[in-house]
């Protein structure tokens, strides 16, 4: 059993005015409101922090398990009550401690914000706290964590939000959202960009949702509903004894930029080669021509980015292999239910030698891996999939048939070269030759089953 998450967005209506865009006072709030919350938060981080002690408060409580009195830690909603009752003036508490009055500084804010930036406050001075535990157990002078800050999007819990999508006139969608203009804190109508796809989203019985967070962008404002899954699949130990099992095992590479191998009773029964297209080429003409630009107009300004629409070409292309990529991997593993996909350890590709424009591709490809294999193991893991990750040792160093070490080599000019970077394998006892990555994907397999070169080691005695 496990969850799994993603993230239907809902975007506001921005547009031209006389096509229903909201009009300017309605955006205004919304970017007063996110100001106001931030506020308030700084608010709260700053009480937090100047009263570390009680959050490190340990409480009694009577154990179940135990039939006895236990400690434990202080509950977060227990510091909200604690942390209203000092600063907020009400019947029962009157007097709110002295330089703490968030009723006087935030008038009228509804309590579902101020319990929404309370809970977020809570849980930045907690992080930090410990954090910087952490830190000042390893006696190093660099890397203390800063303090934490306050900018974040403010979530919408029920009672500031209103979504009103079933009951349109004339195709007008809305939602009604609670914000401050400035002044006071009124309910107001956005007018929202309504696809059939985020309804259908949004209504898939399966998806759980949960209360939106509001993102303000320069030029967009959208409303992102976390929605949550429960997944059964079977444990790997499990799995690992049904005779039946079906290993989907992967290799990620530069220019094949994954080899995936199906393996069912001891035999490849499938072979996916997905190249990319020329774009590790692509990505290294760019590369250049930014480094060309980055050597001719000499050292950077601090604070400012350079190349920004290149950089962000770059980022795209890598993404849009990385999405295409795990789609193809979740098609080959939803052909054969209750499989496990098989991804190697990443290693860092080191990029030592080469020109700096050769440095910076070869990061990227490392990134566009770390991609692929996350948004594979997500999308695998929504069809049930598990997804484990194999020791990678010598997986393209020895031969997949006969597990004895080879060689890599190319054709150079019609001529056999040995080179460690090779396309082709070519094992020297068995005599057997294979496309070098697909050798490596079928030794993943290998890996996982411990076989061959992977067989536990006995241990050593004495
Ligand atoms: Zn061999």
């Amino acid at each position: 059993m496990g969850q799994a998450t993603r993230t239907t967005k809902l975007f506001l209506d921005l547009g031209r005015r006389d096509q229903g865009g909201a009009n300017t006072d309605k955006r205004a709030a919304l970017d007063a409101t996110a100001l106001v919350l931030n506020q308030a938060r700084t608010f709260y981080i700053d009480f937090f922090l100047a009263h570390t002690d009680k959050l490190a408060e340990r409480v009694p409580y009577y154990s179940e398990q135990h039939l006895e009195m236990r400690e434990r830690a202080i509950s977060a909603n227990e510091l909200l009550t604690w942390a209203e009752a000092c600063t907020v003036e009400t019947a029962a508490h009157p007097h709110p401690w002295e330089g703490w009055d968030f009723s006087a500084r935030f008038p009228e804010m509804p309590c579902i914000y101020r319990r929404s930036v309370i809970k977020d406050a809570i849980g930045k001075v907690r992080s930090y706290l410990s954090n910087l535990a952490n830190w000042q157990k390893t006696k190093k002078k660099k890397g203390r964590p800063g303090l934490p800050g306050a900018t974040d999007h403010p979530t919408l819990y029920q009672g500031t939000c209103e979504l009103s999508l079933e009951e349109a006139r004339g195709g007008d969608r809305f939602v009604r959202l609670k914000v401050y203009d400035g002044h006071a804190w009124q309910w107001v109508n956005y007018p929202v960009v309504c696809s059939r796809y985020f309804q259908q989203r949004q209504r898939e019985p399966a998806w759980e949702q949960q209360s939106p967070t509001l993102v303000l962008s320069k030029q967009t404002a959208a409303l992102h509903f976390p929605q949550t899954k429960t997944i059964a699949a079977r444990k790997v130990k499990e799995s690992k004894l049904d005779p039946d099992l079906v290993t989907v095992a992967v290799d990620l590479n530069v220019k094949h930029l994954a080899v995936i191998t199906v393996r069912r009773h001891e035999q490849i029964i499938e072979t996916v080669f997905v190249s990319d297209h020329g774009l590790d080429q692509q990505r290294y003409r760019h590369l250049k021509r930014i480094a060309r630009k980055q050597w001719l107009s000499g050292k950077p300004v601090k604070g400012e980015h350079s190349n920004q629409q290149l950089w962000r070409h770059v980022r795209r292309m890598n993404e849009d292999a990385a999405r295409k990529v795990a789609c193809s991997l979740a098609r080959v593993c939803a052909q054969y239910p209750g499989c496990v996909l098989l991804f190697e350890r990443l290693r860092k590709i080191k990029a030592k030698a080469g020109s700096k424009s050769r440095r910076m591709n070869r990061r990227q490809a490392n990134q566009l891996r770390g991609k692929i294999n996350q948004y594979a193991r997500e999308k695998a893991f929504l069809a049930g999939t598990v997804t484990v990750e194999v020791n990678p040792h010598g997986t393209s160093q020895y031969c997949s048939r006969c597990g004895q070490g080879g060689e890599r080599f190319s054709f150079h000019h019609g001529q056999r070269v040995s080179v460690r970077w090779g396309k082709l394998f070519w094992c020297p006892h068995c005599h057997y030759e294979a496309n070098a990555d697909w050798n490596a994907s079928v030794n993943g397999h290998h890996s996982f089953f411990h076989e061959f070169h992977w067989k536990p080691r006995p241990k050593r005695s004495g």
